[in-house]
């Protein structure tokens, strides 16, 4: 038997954590307690209110209850000869001034820790999209800008077909692989919005397609010159595909919900045979952008652990994710499901049949990482079920979520569970 069944105990970190209670003591609770063995950085993060996502106080951070992160500030020194046009932007609140990576890395490396970073949902602030960069933005299909809603505002999203966006993305990542001591990068980053998602949600897999893709059309695709010129390269016709699809969208507007007369999703695909092509673009435009990247860091490091926080488990295809297609790009995954958290009947086995889709679909040689929900609303024996779980797929490390607002007494539950299988390996 493998002497540790899971090789890497993660856990996220924050710049407020490291700030509010000092480096050391968030390193001495997740070692103390947990038994982590590799802390990462969420080192470019979006817009949230924390803890997340549970609307309770802070645990255990002695400076406040609550904290609203400023939208996409980048938490290490930013030198703005390493960027082309698109330069991070920096805090201007009480986490200035502090090169948060580098204090991290520091001392996890005096611990003979693991330590990587990642790159969250959004990389530019919505406030420049609106500006400076509303070129870089996706355009809807009514040649609109694209907005998702979030903390009650609409935001603008950039497009990763866009030149400048993709060296950005790539100035980034060179950035830190080249002027950080790290194991791995964590890559969250949401290239399509998937607002769709919660609409997705309530129907499951083969009832009302007809529902979700329009709604999907509405939400999360861009239909920008920098995506009609990548669709071309690709041969695909985007402006053909557009035309297609607004006339499903019109179908749907004059006679809503058409198709809960039980149109299958074949008969659907029969008749508009551009579905098919539109979600192969938006996943061919996600797997050459991350492919790109991994091409970048690998050069630069070629051990650097380039890992995919597969942040959407649920018809992940309407955001733009084909696991297949992406595999060759990612080192390793992180399956971010945090069912502990849930409080619901058979979480465990949810959490069973996420894992099991995203090693189907990645394949069986993808290492994958399972993300353990750590906060209040979890109970010891949720997460107990939710590490055998995973222990039982054979995934090879876990990640805890989030540090900020753990329960000490949940990071305690997965020690004495993760303590327990290497004292019994010893014997
Ligand atoms: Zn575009």
């Amino acid at each position: 038997m493998n002497k540790y069944p899971f090789k890497e105990v993660g856990a996220s970190v924050y710049a407020w954590d490291m700030h509010d209670e000092s480096v050391e003591a968030v390193l001495d609770n997740l070692e103390g307690m947990a038994h982590v063995n590799s802390v990462y950085l969420v080192a470019l993060m979006h817009e949230e209110r924390h803890p997340w996502p549970e609307n309770t106080d802070f645990l255990h951070n002695p400076a406040r209850k609550e904290y609203m992160t400023e939208d996409s500030v980048a938490y290490w020194h930013v030198d703005a000869h390493n960027y082309g046009r698109i330069v991070p932007a920096e805090p201007r609140n009480f986490l200035k001034g502090t090169d948060w990576l580098a204090l991290l890395v520091k001392e996890a490396r005096q611990r003979n820790m693991k330590v990587g970073m990642e790159f969250s949902h959004t990389l530019i602030d919505g406030k420049r999209l609106e500006h400076e960069l509303a070129d870089v933005c996706q355009i809807d299909i009514f040649g609109k800008p694209l907005t998702v809603t979030h903390i009650g505002e609409n935001h603008r999203v950039p497009c990763m077909n866009h030149p400048d966006f993709r060296e950005y993305a790539k100035n980034l990542y060179t950035d830190v692989v080249t002027n950080y001591d790290i194991d791995y990068v964590l890559n969250c980053i949401m290239p399509y919005p998937s607002p769709a998602t919660y609409l997705l949600a309530e129907y499951d897999r083969e009832h009302q397609p007809l529902t979700r893709i329009v709604a999907s059309i509405l939400t999360s695709g861009c239909f920008c010159p920098s995506c009609q010129a990548r669709a071309k390269a690709m041969g695909f016709n985007l402006e053909a595909i557009r035309r297609s699809l607004l006339v499903l969208v019109e179908e749907d507007r004059q006679e809503p919900g058409f198709d809960k007369t039980n149109m299958s999703l074949m008969e659907l695909l029969m008749k508009y045979p551009d579905i098919q092509k539109w979600f192969q673009f938006k996943c061919a435009s996600v797997a050459s952008f991350h492919r790109e990247i991994s091409e970048c860091v690998h050069k630069i490091r070629p051990g650097i652990d380039n890992r995919l926080n597969m942040y959407v488990t649920s018809h992940p295809e309407y955001a733009g994710f084909w696991g297949k297609a992406l595999a060759p790009a990612f080192d390793s995954v992180r399956i971010c499901c945090y069912t502990e958290n849930l409080g619901i009947k058979d979480a465990a086995e949810k959490k069973r049949r996420v894992i099991r889709s995203v090693q189907k679909s990645f394949g069986k040689d993808m290492e994958l990482i399972s993300a353990i929900g750590v906060l209040p609303g979890a109970t010891p024996d949720s997460i107990r079920d939710g590490l055998q779980v995973s222990s039982e797929c054979g995934v090879s490390s876990i990640a805890l979520g989030h540090y900020d607002g753990a329960s000490f007494d949940m990071l305690k539950t997965v020690g004495a569970y993760v303590g327990n299988i290497w004292k019994h390996d010893e014997n």
